[in-house]
């Protein structure tokens, strides 16, 4: 087996398309190189040897170590160096590197080899003593926290007292021998800490970062990160040995990270941040505030720090080149990493950059315009659940707003919360159901979990390209980073700004777009739904099949889902109309009637209240279909709780409360689930399709005379596992049918069909068909009856099986493609064999996951049906899946 890849002047051993093998990083930097582009020379162990060593009780292949030091000595006929040699001085970089991006989730170790020798052959080869012992001190400090697993703040105390001693600022200002001051403080108290000194051999300390990154990879965070993003464990990460450029050798020197264009507008202008006399982690650690690489971008931002452009024109005339040719050659928005070395550059990583949901719209619509990409290309690249992004909240324009303090719009999108201070306070809030802002002088990748259970993040230092930024966009959270004017004392648990204290629990909101914090919740917008959203999604819905509808019962939802572009309702769940008022009353009065007499008498109230709700969602969707589900709910959910509940019902049926009590608990069920609902209400008390039934025709009468445009209803009987069950409560339908269009002398056309969401359903689909025009997959309730598990108490240990890897996701999310799916597709066929122009939807919530949608575009079904807010996602996944 070939465990190690080099690469280095001009020629490579793997290519951009090894990145399952070589990870992402090391597949560009091959490519980087056969491009002819400056990278440091280096080599790749593969993410196989990573696999192999936990398959192997973390143990290293047999032949590794020998592939290493020959891919050594490769760099060294590149550089004319000799790894721990100090009469020929090669220091490296390692890097680990997995085949997704996993931005600060794994570690990095600089400037590895030196040791209080070769720290004096580097003085003397770069004539610069500062800048060695300086080099010298970031190694300890990166490997002590990296691989000797030392907690970072024992250094940063150090060098903050050492600061503070010599009344400096910052950290450039040290000189030699304060650095050697400084280190030999560092050696001390390694020692005091671990009880041995620190490593000075350079192969000791190779393969101690080797093995630092591969045990990074099921470090908590990576394991984290992985869990948030479906990464599969058995990827493995690579490991990325790179000949060292020194981005902190003066004042000609720097190191900077750059996207091709913005990653939060998409806007195409080359942008980026640098720091001078700095290395790499600088840059993103957000220590320093780091310089504007454009002139542009630097009177933009009204900064009076000179930009790269201005500094140093010929390193950044090439790196101008450089990215212009990455992004045609790759075809899409590049993140780089760069370092300057005494004027010269050097490229440290190209990828594709992450980019906030607006970005990404912009960015394809731009390149399929530019010609760079295709139009269906264009669509392949948006990830449908980022929409979401785009469909949340902005502060209404016309709000008064209470600034407090202004910082960079690292992350677009408002949010309003409260105020937590760290990561683990977030989380707790959360679970609590609370809405919370984290507020942090910088987030580290220890705070992932808070940040993802925060509305939205605020920091006081670091820029654009800082820790908080990268992680708030690629989860599509609103960011303002480096709000310098806050004070925020972790101690105390407070944030001052502008003589105000705020306290833990107090509430803020921040604009992501602007970069403002402001005092209190502040009034929201909906947003804009044009521009190049709209184009995206006109040249998704060119592409798809699936038509795409809505589950919508209120007028509200439904308009909203067809601003975002429904194509129908898919699914009306008629209980949700009886929830509120005077209704939630007269339905009680319903169930709890205990004569046909009495129960017709409550119907008779709910009549009108449900015509005109129908009229209004047939008004509202005129021309396009609307399926209606009759009654399905276990009674249970109306029944009256509280004492008042119970006497307001028993008054408006003029019945003692007493006898209600007991009605009540009559109607108690031990499994509500599987009990009196569905269809075995309308079989039980057919009087309650009846009213439905009349209310639907009456409405169709009504809105089709008003809009001008025949209503065709679909009535959708829910919860069939027989045919009969179905043929019981058509033959109710057909006959309300009849009569309203008696009485109205209006032809009416319409559907019966049925849900599948039994088991049962699915498998005798070929026999429903014969009475059912349409069926809607229920997968809701499918997944629920085919696993046997509650969809109601599954959260409290699916998590567990997750965990567990018994499972990958959460089957009440992402449709059960083997088990579940496999029922849909049972069902599927056997209702096109009885009836081939059958109708086909879903309407579980599975209706707008991708992964489902795909799945569903796989079975030819016709329609997918989801909640208002999904329908974009799913227009633009239906394409995708048909593309
Ligand atoms: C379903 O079961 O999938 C469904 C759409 O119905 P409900 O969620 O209302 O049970
Ligand atoms: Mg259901």
């Amino acid at each position: 087996t070939k465990w190690v890849y080099t690469f280095g002047d001009g020629a490579a051993e793997g290519r951009a398309g090894d990145r399952n093998l070589l990870g992402g990083k090391g597949a560009n930097l091959a490519e980087m190189c056969s491009l002819g582009l400056p990278v440091p020379p280096g080599f790749t162990i593969t993410t196989a040897a990573c696999n192999w060593y936990y398959a192997n009780g973390q143990t290293y292949p047999d032949g590794l170590e020998n592939d290493v030091k020959s891919a050594l000595d490769h760099i060294g006929a590149i550089t004319g160096g000799r790894f721990g040699d100090p009469s020929r001085l090669l220091l490296v970089s390692v890097r680990s590197g997995a085949r997704a991006s996993m931005p600060g989730m794994m570690d990095t170790v600089l400037n590895l080899g030196l040791n209080d020798v070769t720290v004096k052959a580097l003085a003397d080869a770069s004539g610069d003593a500062r800048f060695a012992y300086d080099s010298y001190r970031r190694f300890i400090q990166m490997y002590s926290n990296v691989v000797l697993d030392l907690d970072h703040d024992v250094f940063e105390e150090i060098l903050e007292e050492e600061k503070a001693r010599q009344g400096y600022e910052l950290d450039t200002e040290f000189t030699a021998s304060q650095w050697q001051g400084v280190i030999a403080l560092y050696k001390q108290k390694i020692e005091e800490e671990l009880g041995k000194p620190f490593p000075q051999d350079p192969q000791e300390q190779l393969w101690g970062a080797i093995g630092a990154v591969f045990s990074s990879w099921m470090n908590h965070r990576a394991i984290t990160y992985r869990r948030l993003h479906d990464i599969p464990e058995s990827w493995g990460t690579a490991v990325n040995v790179q000949a060292m450029v020194f981005g902190n050798m003066g004042e000609t020197s720097a190191t900077g990270v750059a996207f091709t264009r913005n990653p939060s507008t998409g806007e195409k202008l080359l942008y980026g941040e640098f720091l001078v006399n700095a290395q790499g982690e600088d840059v993103v650690a957000g220590i320093r505030t780091p310089q504007n690489i454009t002139e542009a971008a630097r009177i933009a931002a009204g900064s009076d720090k000179p930009s790269l452009q201005k500094l140093m024109p010929e390193a950044f005339q090439s790196f101008v080149e450089i990215s212009n040719q990455l992004e045609k050659h790759y075809r899409d928005m590049q993140d780089l990493e760069f370092t300057i070395e005494r004027g010269k550059l050097w490229m440290l990583q190209t990828r594709s950059g992450k980019r906030t949901a607006k970005a990404a719209l912009k960015i394809a619509v731009e390149m399929a315009a530019e010609g760079l990409i295709t139009r269906n290309e264009a669509v392949k690249r948006i990830d449908p659940t980022s929409l979401d992004q785009l469909l949340h909240p902005t502060i209404d324009p016309k709000a008064e707003r209470n600034v407090v303090a202004m910082g960079l719009p690292a992350s677009p999108g408002a949010a309003t919360g409260e105020i937590v201070f760290s990561s683990d306070e977030a989380e707790e809030m959360r679970s609590a159901g609370r809405k919370v802002i984290l507020v942090r002088v910088e987030t580290s990748p220890e705070d992932i979990h808070g940040m993802h259970a925060s509305e939205g993040i605020l920091t006081t230092r670091g820029g654009m390209t800082s820790h908080a930024a990268v992680v708030a966009r690629g989860m599509g959270k609103p960011c303002v980073s480096g709000a310098g004017q806050l004070r925020v004392d972790y101690r105390a648990g407070t944030m001052t700004a502008m003589g105000q204290t705020f306290k833990k629990g107090d509430i803020i909101t921040i604009d992501g777009a602007n970069g403002q914090v402001l005092k209190g919740a502040v009034p929201m917008l909906q947003p804009e739904l044009s521009g190049d959203f709209a184009a995206i999604m006109e040249w998704a819905d060119g592409s798809r099949r699936l038509k795409v509808r809505t589950n919508a019962e209120t007028p509200t939802d439904a308009r909203m889902a067809r601003s975002f572009g429904a194509e129908g309702i898919g699914l009306c769940r008629t209980e949700h109309m009886f929830f509120d008022g005077a209704r939630i009353v007269a339905m009680r009065e319903m169930i709890l009637a205990d004569t046909e007499k009495d129960r017709r008498a409550a119907l008779d109230k709910l009549l009108p209240m449900q015509r005109s709700d129908f009229v209004e969602l047939f008004e509202i969707m005129a021309g396009l279909p609307v399926t209606i589900r009759l009654l399905d709910p276990p009674l249970h959910e109306f029944l009256p709780k509280t004492d008042e509940e119970v006497a307001e019902v028993a008054a408006a049926m003029n019945v003692p409360e007493e006898k209600l009590r007991h009605r009540t608990e009559a109607l108690h069920e031990f499994n509500p689930m599987l009990g009196h609902r569905g269809c075995r209400l309308a079989v039980s008390y057919p009087e309650i399709a009846e009213m439905q039934a009349r209310a639907i025709f009456e409405a169709a009468v009504e809105a089709g005379k008003k809009t001008g445009s025949p209503v065709v209803p679909e009535i959708m009987v829910p919860l069939v596992g027989l045919k009969k069950e179905l043929d019981f409560v058509k033959a109710r339908i057909d006959a309300v049918a009849k009569q309203v269009m008696t009485e109205s002398g209006v032809t009416i056309d319409y559907l019966t069909g049925t849900m599948i969401e039994l088991p049962r359903a699915a498998i005798r689909a070929h026999v429903i068909a014969e009475s059912a025009e349409f069926f809607s997959f229920g997968t809701n309730d499918l997944t629920q009856t085919t696993f046997g598990i509650s969809r109601d108490d599954a959260a409290s240990f699916l998590e567990t099986y997750r965990q567990k890897g018994i499972i990958e996701q959460d089957p009440f999310v992402s449709l059960d493609i083997d088990g579940v799916g496999e029922l849909v597709r049972i069902g599927a066929e056997k209702g096109r064999a009885t009836r081939p122009d059958i109708k086909l939807g879903i309407c579980g919530e599975h209706g707008g996951d991708p992964a489902s949608i795909a799945f569903c575009e796989s079975i030819g079904l016709d329609y997918v049906s989801c909640s208002p807010f999904r329908v974009p996602i799913a227009r633009l996944a239906a394409a995708q899946a048909a593309i």
